[in-house]
Formats: structure tokens, C-alpha cells, sequence
């Protein structure tokens, strides 16, 4: 049996109709950048998030660096991420000129550990972005107390936790500003690139319209050195199609982990934690096993597909050798990266293909 690591295919077949009428509504318009569907997704959006504003942008590395931005984040900063995420949180810091400055996530939650930020704060800690990462909700009250304590904004990284709740509220309600990322594959997916930013605070949301539109608020009146980082009319109008079955979709995959989390009884295979009064939305189911290049090898002999996330940890990538943090420097991140495989999760698994994964995972010795 063949199975993917993920299929656009189901959400696909089942709102073709929709998807289609939605592409001919902004085909016929020929309003391609910014118009009615843009503003309708983002009210949509916010308030699907509980909260008051959002502004639509080109991707989630956009939607993360422009509240930092619009809240002045720029060089001689420094703005505290997780050290196991993928590189968009920490580019999004590095783009303002700002320094990102690494803290371990818990080993068993892959999320940030709010036990080791505080060693991390300094005079120059701007901000604190925190990562739902894989769809698992961060320990919102600890990070809460954290950031009032030292008064420092919390941005939230939501571009794998659309719909994730922590205690009953949304992720993306709990800080100053988050970021979404609409990139086909997240559980919330455009036909292409797109994200958002969403807040309670109009004049921020403001700002950051502004800013993705060449700091223009007005026609050819700049007033920030802006960007172009406009959301496209045909993406929004898909998300319009599909925010309404997300929550489905999300309740689809969570099925999808249930399974897993009582099927897959090998030892040798480390499952995720969940932590209490969290509803994760599974954008990845990730596992563990120290062996883990033969079980990658073995599940695709198998015919199923994995993806590690993230085979390097960011303060090891090229990219970030002027950080100069060699490698043991973050071991809970190494560990994680040496140790994590992500097996097939999407929205249109059939039982079959579960209990296939489940079995061959069992299965190896
Ligand atoms: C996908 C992702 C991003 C970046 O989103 P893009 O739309 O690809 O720019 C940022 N952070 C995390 C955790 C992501 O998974």
C-alpha cells in the first residue's frame, strides 16, 4: 500500500464546486490584489480567532516579521524564539535586524520550555515569539506570567496551529499578535503563498496594512519604508471557501491521532505529549525513535512517506553561523532533530491507511 505523507486531494474533490466558483468570482472581477475578498477573509478570520483585526499578507514569514516590525523590533533587539521551529520564526527576527536569541524546548512537548526563558532575557529582549509547533498549543500560562513579569510582548507563531485551542481560547488569542502562514500544506491552505497577522490592536493592524502595501496609506502617500506583501484576491477567496471546514478538517486529522496514539504500541517508538486543557489541531504527528534512520528507510520500503522537521536545527544551519553556537550548544533541539519523524497525517486518511501505518510501525524491530 502507498501512502502519501499528505493529500490535498480530498479537501479538493469535496469543495470543487465552491473552490471553482470562488476562482471565476475573482477571474470575472478582474480585482487580482487587495479588494472584497480580502477584507471579507480578514473579518472572517479574526473573528473565527477571537479576535477584533487582521491583515492579510503574502506568507507567514511576512506575517511574522511585520508586527515586530510595526512595533519598532530592529537592530540592537533582541526577540527570544524556540530553538526546535522551523527557520521562518527566526528569519522573521533577523529580517528586522533584530537577534534572535534561541530558548530549548521541552523534549516531550517539542514546544518551547518556559522554565528556560528567563535566562534568557536581557535589557535588549524586545519581544518573545513563541511557536504552537506540529498544532500542540504552548503552555500559555507560564509564558503569560513570563512576559508580564519582564513586561514583553508575546508574538505568536501560528502557521502550524490554525484553530488550536488552549483552555477553551484559540491560539493566536493569547499574545499581542500572530502570525498565520496559509501555505498549501498547513491545515489552513491557499493555492499558493499566503498569511496573515491578526490582533486587538486596530492602530497596529493599521500599521501593518500600511506596511505591506509600500507603507502607503493612502495612494503614493508613504509613510513607512514599506514592503510589498500584498495577500492576492484569489487566495483569500479559496481561504473564504475553506475557513468554514476547518474546523472538521482539524476534527478529522485529531481522529486521525487518536487512532494512532492507541495503535502504535512498539517501545521503541517515542509518541508526542500532550499537555492538559489543550485541543492540538495535528499538523504533524511527530515521533520519535533513536533508530531513526532505519525506521525512515523501512516505512518507505513500506510505501510510506515521512518528513523530519527539522533534520537541522536552525542555530546549525549555514544561514546562522555568524550566531556561532556550535553544535551541543542547544541539545534538546539536536536531540529533537536527530530523533523526530513526522508520519502521514491529512485530512482524507482512510482507516485503512491508518491501521497500515500503525501496523507496519508496530511492526518494526
Ligand atoms: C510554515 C511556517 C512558517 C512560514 O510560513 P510561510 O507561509 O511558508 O512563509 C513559519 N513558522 C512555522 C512554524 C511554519 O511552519
Amino acid at each position: 500500500m502507498k501512502v502519501p505523507f499528505m493529500s490535498l486531494e480530498h479537501v479538493q474533490n469535496e469543495l470543487d464546486g465552491d473552490l471553482r466558483n470562488a476562482f471565476e468570482r475573482v477571474y470575472k472581477s478582474s480585482h487580482y490584489v487587495v479588494g472584497n475578498e480580502v477584507s471579507a477573509f480578514e473579518e472572517e478570520f479574526a473573528e473565527y480567532c477571537g479576535r477584533k483585526y487582521a491583515a492579510g499578507c503574502n506568507s507567514g514569514l511576512d506575517a511574522l516579521m511585520l508586527p515586530l516590525k510595526a512595533l519598532g523590533i530592529g537592530t540592537g533587539d533582541e526577540v527570544i524564539v524556540p530553538s526546535n521551529t522551523y527557520i521562518a520564526t527566526a528569519l522573521a527576527v533577523s529580517y528586522t535586524g533584530a537577534v534572535p536569541v534561541f530558548v530549548e524546548p521541552d523534549i516531550r512537548t517539542y514546544n518551547i520550555d518556559p522554565g528556560k526563558i528567563e535566562e534568557k532575557i536581557t535589557e535588549k529582549t524586545k519581544a518573545l515569539m513563541i511557536v504552537h509547533l506540529y498544532g500542540q498549543p504552548c503552555n500559555m500560562d507560564a509564558i503569560i506570567q513570563i512576559a508580564e513579569k519582564y513586561n514583553i510582548k508575546i508574538i505568536e507563531d501560528c502557521a502550524q496551529a490554525h484553530g488550536a485551542e488552549y483552555k477553551g481560547k484559540k491560539t493566536g488569542s493569547f499574545g499581542y499578535a500572530a502570525g498565520f502562514s496559509f501555505y498549501p500544506g498547513k491545515n489552513l491552505g491557499a493555492f499558493g503563498d499566503a498569511g496573515a497577522v491578526i490582533s486587538d490592536d486596530e492602530n497596529l493592524v493599521n500599521k501593518i496594512k500600511a506596511l505591506r502595501n509600500y507603507g502607503s496609506d493612502y495612494k503614493y502617500h508613504h509613510i513607512y519604508k514599506g514592503y510589498n506583501t500584498r495577500l492576492d484576491e484569489i487566495q483569500a477567496a479559496i481561504l473564504r471557501v475553506k475557513l468554514p471546514h476547518l474546523d472538521h478538517m482539524n476534527e478529522y486529522r485529531a481522529d486521525i491521532a487518536k487512532k494512532y496514539f492507541k495503535g502504535i504500541t512498539n517501545p521503541i517508538i517515542q509518541k508526542p505529549f500532550v499537555i492538559d486543557n489543550v485541543k492540538p489541531v495535528w499538523h504533524i504527528y511527530a515521533i520519535r525513535c533513536n533508530r531513526r534512520a532505519d525506521l525512515e528507510l523501512y516505512l518507505k520500503d513500506n510505501g510510506i512517506e515521512t518528513i523530519k522537521h527539522y533534520p537541522v536545527p536552525i542555530h546549525l544551519q549555514g544561514a546562522y553561523r555568524e550566531l556561532n553556537l556550535k553544535e551541543g550548544s542547544l541539545p534538546v533541539a539536536e536531540e529533537i532533530s536527530r530523533t523526530e519523524l513526522s508520519i502521514p497525517m491529512f485530512y482524507g486518511m482512510t482507516d485503512e491507511q491508518v491501521y497500515y501505518v500503525i501496523d507496519k510501525l508496530n511492526q518494526f524491530r
